[in-house]
């Protein structure tokens, strides 16, 4: 007769195992850490002494759930901003808050509140990816929690790191810290492809494969990201991936809402466990994942919340529910995904996909006793049908609530008794939660409360500080003026064709700013483009100073690199209006008595105007330049041989003068 430290009883136990055996009174013997055996209540008792029986009676016992893909500290976050798109949503709000405010406290706060979360409905084991991660290890070790805890590594300074360098030193350490613990399973996540480069990649699978620890990263997410790579590197992102042998690591990949067949075999060759976010994918449009091709190929596929900013919550029942809906729906197949294979890819299969199915995920001998019990006697979950034993699977999936948990064991120690939390004090969290609640919609009210630190916040806004010359006429024959050029008195340095696309967002109070996107197309002398480049320029209202034939302006201005759509500015800057301008320029950079001009030749195509346009100015950075520039300008218009001077009026002369 073996001796163990506790056999658990209850009247039905689910061990999604191999064999999908259910126990009707069932026993499970735990000692230390692990499960013993499990079976029919009467051999367990027969073959084991135990120090402790706890009787479950009607609840059921099923492996604890584990949540493939998620962002724990991220509860903190929860309901800050909803109903947008995912790069505005990201770049515009999630990325600046979490620049500002998330430290080693936010982190901790965050995990023990998406703990005591995660607990409450079920789940034992979850795989992160955040800042500060060893900060989260430790929060999720003090609840009792199994992680796979993966540090972020991306191409931009983030909250714990300066650089890429700095972040993949940090999970250096961070694994060589956690590498042996009971609980916590160390991991590099490079964020995805997008935010990072060939180089982080790189980088991370060796990592990964120095240590052997999985490599979380979020893949094909959204239609963009594919369309992205496909126009960049003339291919998806899974064979771009491939190229760079990323899969050689043991890979946990969230999302894969946009792949096709060919990559999905790719995945199935290399291993690559998958991460399924339903709620997240709903939530923000993302799409749908082809999750019963995958199923059908092999791929191993667990089921994630993704962060509580997506979601918002970390209900993996919901998310069981929502895997198997979906996947009836986009097959118009009722059939699909059966009740019993979502539960199997919250436990067994996820914890294959998470490459820790020697840990966890069932209840058999050997793993770890990580376990659940779940009340089905409420009124939403009643009668109870015997005559099939896997009715059980229905109950479970479609009608159980996250709430009905009561009792959580994860490596063979309670960490809920009778919906109890025995690790971690809630009433404190909600408190802290609330303060820092208080905080971030302060900073978040004083941005949204300017233009210039609403660029500020997405980056890489430059200020520059200068001065303006111009003059704008009408031409009626381009061709003459063209010919000028050719006099001695002006030296050519540069000469370029190309169509430039405005779009001006402007904004009523405070500022009166005006946001320009431009994207140029440079047009080839046989008329193809050869090269796109984008600029957002912020500026302010100019101080304007007429002179002879020409005006100085002088006005600040902030120059970012358009990293983004027009959309996604529209809808991250809320403009109050907005005009396109489409012109086909000709432009000259003219050295005119050692100082140099542009000479622009706009035919304006939307709105259109007939006739050409002929401008000419110059950019300085001091007065005195300016005005020596604007002096000349007289002289200029006279070598060119344009007689009428006066400044003309144009539909949106504002507009069309003025940036250059
Ligand atoms: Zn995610």
């Amino acid at each position: 007769m073996g001796k163990v430290d506790l056999i658990l009883t209850a009247e039905t136990i689910v061990t999604m195992d191999n064999e999908y055996r259910i126990f009707k009174h069932g026993a499970i013997a735990i000692k230390d850490d692990a499960i013993i055996a499990v079976g029919p209540k009467d051999e367990i008792q027969r073959d084991h002494s135990a120090g402790e029986v706890i009787d479950l009676g009607s609840r059921v016992i099923i492996p604890g759930l584990i949540n493939a893909h998620t962002h724990v500290p991220m509860t903190l976050l929860r309901g800050l901003v909803d109903d947008l798109r995912l790069d505005v949503w990201l770049m515009g709000y999630m990325m600046p808050v979490e620049r500002e405010f998330v430290s080693p406290e936010f982190c901790r706060l965050g995990t023990l509140i998406a703990c005591a979360e995660l607990i409450r409905g079920g789940v034992t084991c979850f795989a992160d990816m955040y800042y500060f991660e060893d900060t989260v290890a430790q929060a999720t070790k003090d609840a009792g929690m199994r992680a796979i805890c993966g540090q972020s590594i991306l191409k931009f300074p983030t909250p714990d790191a300066e650089s890429f360098e700095d972040s993949l030193a940090a999970s250096r350490s961070f694994i060589e810290k956690w590498k042996d613990d009971s609980l916590i399973i160390p991991a590099v996540a490079p964020h995805a492809p997008y935010t990072c480069t060939e180089e982080i990649l790189e980088a991370c699978r060796d990592l990964a494969m120095e240590y052997d620890v999985p490599l979380h990263i979020h893949i094909s997410e959204t239609n963009g990201e594919v369309d992205d790579w496909r126009e960049t590197y003339n291919m998806p992102v899974v064979p771009w991936l491939k190229k760079l042998d990323l899969f050689d690591a043991k890979v946990i990949a969230a999302h894969c809402v946009h792949i096709d067949d060919g990559e999905i075999h790719t995945l199935e060759h290399a291993g690559v466990g998958i991460a399924h976010n339903p709620s997240s994918n709903l939530k923000l449009a993302s799409g749908f994942a082809p999750i019963i091709e995958m199923l059908g190929t092999g791929l191993q596929i667990g089921i994630g919340t993704d962060g509580t900013a997506s979601n918002n919550d970390l209900d993996m029942f919901e998310e069981m529910r929502l895997a198997s809906f979906i996947a009836k729906t986009v097959t118009s197949d009722p059939t699909a995904l059966p009740a019993r294979n979502a539960l199997e890819m919250a436990t067994r299969m996820g914890a294959k996909a998470l490459h820790i199915s020697h840990l966890t995920g069932s209840l058999e001998p050997g793993k770890r006793a990580d376990l659940i019990a779940i009340d089905q006697d409420q009124v939403h979950n009643i009668p109870h049908f015997e005559r099939e034993p896997q009715s059980v699977y229905s109950r479970l999936i479609y009608a159980t609530k996250s709430s009905d948990v009561q009792d959580v064991m994860v490596n063979g120690r309670w960490l809920m008794r009778d919906s109890e939390l025995l690790t971690i004090q809630e009433g404190d969290l909600i408190s802290q939660a609330a303060q820092y609640a208080a905080k971030i919609d302060a900073f978040l009210t004083d941005r949204e409360g300017s233009v210039l630190s609403k660029l500020i916040a997405i980056g890489g806004a430059e200020q520059e500080e200068s001065y303006e010359i111009q003059i704008k006429v009408k031409l009626d024959d381009p061709q003459a003026v063209i010919a000028m050029l050719d006099k001695d008195v002006f030296e050519i340095r540069r000469q370029a064709h190309y169509l430039e696309y405005d779009k001006y967002f402007r904004f009523t109070l405070p500022e009166e700013a005006r946001l320009r996107y431009r994207e140029d197309e440079f047009v080839n002398d046989e008329g193809e483009v050869f090269n796109v480049r984008s600029r957002l320029t912020l500026t302010g209202p100019a101080a304007e100073r007429e002179y002879h034939n020409s005006a100085l302006l002088s006005r600040s201005r902030f120059i970012a690199p358009a990293k983004y759509s027009p959309r996604f500015y529209r809808e991250y800057f809320k403009p109050s209006s907005e005009i396109s301008i489409h012109k086909d320029r000709l432009r000259w950079l003219i050295c005119y008595e050692d100082l140099e001009f542009f000479i622009n030749i706009d035919h304006l195509l939307e709105p259109k105007v007939d006739g050409c346009f002929l401008e000419i100015k110059s950019r300085t950075w001091s007065r005195r330049d300016a005005e020596m520039k604007a002096e000349l300008i007289t002289s200029i218009m006279k070598h060119l041989e344009i007689q009428d001077t006066e400044p003309v009026l144009l539909e949106y002369p504002d507009l069309i003068g003025n940036g250059n």
